[in-house]
């Protein structure tokens, strides 16, 4: 777990005058499994966004597969001087799973977890069909394969958003808040399998307010305050003697 699989290099955001993300530098190695917590605001979804380049970070830089990408917009807003192909490399190279699923309404489950798999990474439909299946089974819904979203529960939907994520081999997984728009029921079967793809030994950055969850599955836990790292460490440092006093007062209501 020496190597990186992804690295961050002083990632700045803002949004008109609002800076959001002041200089982030973080590397998850590879099967590591780092949580991101923190306060409402602080920049979570944000840092998470720019690591897929669904924003557009002010600066910065992205080391990932052995490209090193320079996120300074040019000119004309685009990223400089990461190529189309580069940004697309990213994209399907670092999974997102969305708070809410994100799923294609009008696709049953199976077309919804191979639509990527086809159309981004051109393999066969039938390639896509069979992994597809191996993937719904894993996440337990090898029986709703032709059901459509509005007939899953959210606990189903998000396990099938996981499903269509890992269908494209992902390097590296973000999850923002997968489990804070279920019914409380819900959550443990999504967390379920998420501590599964830990144990499997993916790479992923989590951010979640499962506090419990955050101490037994990551190897690196993460505070962020004001679009800082202020804290950061294995849970057990983290959770049972934070050095910051944010940190410390987040816990105290969080845990
Ligand atoms: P978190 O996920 O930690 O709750 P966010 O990253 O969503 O925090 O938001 C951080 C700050 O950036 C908040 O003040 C939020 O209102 C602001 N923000 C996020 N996205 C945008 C946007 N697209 N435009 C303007 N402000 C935004
Ligand atoms: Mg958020």
């Amino acid at each position: 777990m020496d190597e990186a699989a992804i690295e961050l290099r002083g990632i700045y955001k803002r949004f008109g005058d609002l800076e959001v993300i002041k200089g982030i530098d973080l590397t998850a190695r590879r099967g590591e499994v780092v949580a991101l917590i923190g306060t409402s605001g602080s920049g979570k979804s944000t840092l998470l966004r720019c690591v897929n380049l669904l924003e557009q970070p002010d600066a910065g830089e992205i080391v990932f597969n052995g490209e090193t990408l320079d996120l300074r917009p040019g000119r004309d807003g685009t990223l400089c001087p990461a190529s189309n192909d580069q940004i697309t490399r990213v994209r399907a190279g670092i999974g997102f799973v969305f708070q809410n699923f994100n799923l294609w309404p009008h696709m049953n489950v199976l077309e919804n977890v191979i639509e990527a798999p086809v159309h981004v990474l051109g393999i066969s439909r039938q390639q896509a069909v069979s992994e597809a299946e191996v993937l719904l089974e894993k996440v337990g819904l090898g029986n709703k394969k032709t059901a459509y979203p509005a007939f899953l529960s959210g606990g189903q939907q998000q396990r099938a958003a996981i499903a269509r994520t890992l269908a494209m081999k992902p390097a590296v997984i973000l999850f923002d808040e997968p489990t804070s728009a279920l019914d409380p029921e819900l959550v443990g079967e999504v967390l379920g399998v998420i501590r599964q793809l830990a144990e499997e030994g993916r790479t992923m950055l989590i951010v979640t307010h499962e506090m419990r969850f955050a101490r037994d599955v990551a190897h690196r836990v993460i505070f962020l305050d004001a679009g800082r790292i202020e804290e950061e460490g294995p849970p057990s440092e983290v959770f049972e003697s934070p050095r910051s006093e944010r940190c410390r007062a987040f816990l105290a209501t969080h845990l």
